[in-house]
């Protein structure tokens, strides 16, 4: 066969920066595709154009991604940032921008050494003194447990949420110019000075990029989510226990599950693999016999292996989950990026999640004792978005997550694993054992890594 027509050519990668020459920028790379649509030249020929004539590849940027619209050029240009001292709850803020890639810091395996720090917000309100020495104590009882053996993972349930972290991200300019505007908007002093810093340090890099990162009413309002607003009492109590060696770590409710869940995701994967509409794959299905569907099902992930997704056509069916859990099982929830997620604010009437190594231990009064001191600082910040500053990993708050159920097994391979870290692994096993229930053909493949070997599939 004569392959010589179809070339590759890698037109640029991701060097650390001190390496890269002076005057080199990401936009010629996007304004040299942006032009791919209507020129006849060949890319590197633009490439080698928008390289020579930098100013006038930015002025093409702008007049192709915000004149007439196209911001998907904007995702050519890829940038790598390390950030670094940002606080539990800015990263949050951070990593709510699904199409971007981070790497934080473990505090389940890396012992932290923790200087206290005033968030502006706690110094305007005069609270400085009781944060400074809740934080310490809350160091000092972290630090003490991590030394009496409890393990990393646990003792840093009582780190409040302002203690420092660092993440290493990977973002193109499209995510970038809507995560600086979003930062902006937030009523978070830090997470405002990491917008203008994200906009000092790449404005110069890729100015024609970057540029609509003025906030609205509406941005403003959207990017309060989570941070202030009105605090109920009560929460619902028909969501089910979720526990972890006896002990309670939150609440977990099923909101939206389709009724024949199973039928339909058979259906979805039957369309495809039949190029039939779906309705004739359900008519199809209701004409066949229960073993020739677990029979059918069965056969979908059939030399898979368990680091193989399963069939796209899983993706057309949704699952919503409503649930109550420690910041600490939040931290990872939100880490997959397939899903839809809406949160509410830190609170301390939804419980605190205490890991069962210290609800054993002779440090369980210590925490109680800390946890109500940073409860009655809270109640006096309530009103402030500053107030989950003080909160700390065991502290609750209620999500509502989406995700297909592609996604379920993916979440489920991850976190039902026996590396998994408890609290999160509680949540993805009572999803796990509910969606086992609901779906008992399908729910063969769902399952941690640990527990399912490739034979299975
Ligand atoms: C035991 C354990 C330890 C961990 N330790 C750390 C840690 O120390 N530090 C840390 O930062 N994180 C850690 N994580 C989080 C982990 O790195 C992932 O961010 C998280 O599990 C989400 O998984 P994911 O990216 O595969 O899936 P999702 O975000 O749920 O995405 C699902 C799938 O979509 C695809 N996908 C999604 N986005 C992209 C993309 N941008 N590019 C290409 N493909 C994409 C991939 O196929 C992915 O598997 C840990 C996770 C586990 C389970």
């Amino acid at each position: 066969m004569d392959d010589s027509r179809l070339t590759i050519r890698i037109s640029g990668y991701n060097i650390p920066s001190e390496a890269i020459p002076a005057g080199e920028t990401p936009e010629s790379i996007t304004a040299a595709y942006a032009r791919i649509s209507r020129s006849p030249k060949n890319i590197s020929e633009l490439r080698d154009e928008a390289r020579a004539h930098v100013d006038k590849a930015r002025r093409s940027n702008e007049r192709i991604v915000y004149d007439m619209g196209h911001a998907s050029i904007a995702e050519h240009a890829c940038l790598n940032i390390d950030i670094e001292g940002i606080s539990r709850l800015a990263l949050e803020i951070l990593e709510r921008h699904r199409l971007a890639s981070y790497t934080e810091r473990s505090q389940r395996y890396v012992k932290l050494d923790i200087e206290p720090w005033i968030p502006e917000e706690v110094r305007q309100a005069g609270e400085e003194q009781t944060f400074v020495s809740l934080q310490k104590e809350a160091v000092s009882l972290y630090s003490e447990m991590v030394d009496a053996g409890i393990p990393r993972e646990d003792a840093r349930y009582v780190l409040p949420m302002a203690v420092p972290g660092q993440v290493g991200m990977t973002v193109n300019a499209r995510t970038l110019e809507h995560m600086i505007l979003h930062l902006l908007a937030t009523p978070l002093k830090e997470a405002q000075t990491l917008g203008h810093k994200l906009l000092e340090g790449t404005g110069d890099l890729i100015p024609s990029l970057i540029r609509y990162v003025e906030p609205s009413e509406y941005h403003i309002r959207e990017a309060s989510m989570g941070l202030t607003g009105p605090i109920h009492q009560q929460y619902d109590e028909l969501s089910e226990n979720v526990t972890w060696q006896g002990n309670g770590v939150g609440r977990l409710s099923p909101l939206v599950i389709p009724p024949s869940i199973e039928m339909t995701a058979a259906a979805a994967y039957l369309a495809h693999t039949h190029s039939v509409c779906f309705s004739r794959a359900q008519s199809m299905l209701e004409a066949m016999e229960h073993d020739r569907i677990v029979d059918l099902i069965s056969q979908m992930y059939k030399g898979a292996s368990i680091h193989d997704s399963l069939p796209r056509a899983l993706e057309h069916v949704n699952i919503t989950w409503e649930m109550v859990l420690s910041s600490a099982a939040f931290a990872q929830l939100k880490r997959h990026r397939i899903a839809g997620i809406t949160w509410g604010r830190y609170l301390p009437h939804l419980g605190f999640t205490v890991p069962p190594s210290i609800a054993q231990s002779s440090f369980a009064p210590r925490l109680h004792e800390t946890v109500l001191k940073a409860e009655a600082l809270f109640g006096r910040l309530s009103s402030s978005p500053a107030s989950s500053y003080v909160l700390m990993g065991g502290h609750r708050r209620q999500v509502i997550w989406t995700a297909n159920v592609r996604e379920h097994f993916h979440f489920s391979r991850l976190r039902e694993d026996e590396h998994a870290q408890w609290d999160i692994r509680a949540f993805a096993t009572a999803m796990g054992d509910l969606l086992r229930n609901r779906m008992p053909v399908f729910g063969r493949f769902l399952g941690g890594k640990s527990e399912l070997t490739d034979s299975n599939s």
